[in-house]
């Protein structure tokens, strides 16, 4: 095994199935899921300054400033690092959005030492992604998520997983997914030829059912680490 930490990003447009297939795929790889999305549902239900500017940004779906996002990573990583015995590294989810992150997180992982083993492009037709997106539901306790006919619990309105309250997000209002998807094509997707170009981008298929995917991602992925099992 390798002592330095190796880290993956996951990307694709809202609805691709990025934290759907993290959750599943992140322990399997050893690899801690940090979804940056995850952290500002978090931050944005306290009742303090920085949880009602996380709110107006998010349920708007526009963008966290760059600058807040970065540090709040930064912060997870190490919390993650640190606590996690046998961990590989961390499955990004959520970040990079725009070209700046992108390069906030290669400094991040140089100064740490570490390095990216692969960037994973979930690749889902437009089309799809706003039929996704309306019937989605997480759960309001652990942040699972489900969907309504694609992929529903096993007890309706009920987590699998903890019991939790599913609920539907505050930005998949019909408003908010266009404005986030919009932000998707002109911000984040540059950026796939930035990792294309470093020769980390790995594109999965990710209009096929859920297991399939996650086969396709693990078998993608595995031959990138240095101690490639
Ligand atoms: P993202 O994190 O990329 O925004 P999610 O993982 O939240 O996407 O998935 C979006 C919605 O699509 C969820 O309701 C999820 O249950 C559903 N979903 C995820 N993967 C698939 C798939 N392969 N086929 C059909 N529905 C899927
Ligand atoms: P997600 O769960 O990844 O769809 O993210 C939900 C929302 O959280 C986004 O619409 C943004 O408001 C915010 N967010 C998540 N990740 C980032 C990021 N890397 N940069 C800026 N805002 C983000």
């Amino acid at each position: 095994m390798s002592d330095r930490a190796e880290h993956v990003v996951i990307m694709g447009p809202q609805g691709a199935g990025k934290g759907t297939q993290a959750a599943l795929v992140a322990p399997e790889l050893r690899l801690v899921h940090i979804s940056t999305g995850d952290l500002f549902r978090e931050v944005r239900k306290a009742d303090t300054e920085l949880g009602r500017e996380i709110r107006d940004y998010y349920d708007r779906g526009a963008l966290v400033p760059d600058e807040l996002t970065i540090r709040m990573l930064s912060a997870r990583l190490d919390e993650v690092m640190q606590q996690d015995a046998g961990i590989r590294g961390a499955l990004i989810d959520g970040f990079p959005r725009t070209q700046a992150q992108a390069e906030a997180l290669d400094r991040m992982v140089a100064d740490r030492g570490e390095r990216i083993a692969a960037v994973v492009l979930v690749d889902v037709p437009r089309e799809r992604l706003v039929e996704r997106l309306s019937g989605r539901l997480i759960c309001s306790n652990c942040g699972a998520t489900y969907h309504r006919v694609f992929n529903p619990p096993k007890e309706s309105g009920r987590c699998d997983v903890c019991g939790g309250t599913l609920e539907q997000r505050s930005d998949d209002t019909p408003e908010a997914v266009e404005r986030r998807l919009a932000i998707y094509y002109e911000q984040t997707a540059p950026i796939l030829d930035y990792y294309q170009t470093a020769g980390l981008l790995v594109t999965v298929n990710g209009d096929q059912p859920i297991d399939d995917v996650k086969n396709a991602i693990t078998a993608a992925v595995r031959p990138r680490f240095s101690d490639a099992e």
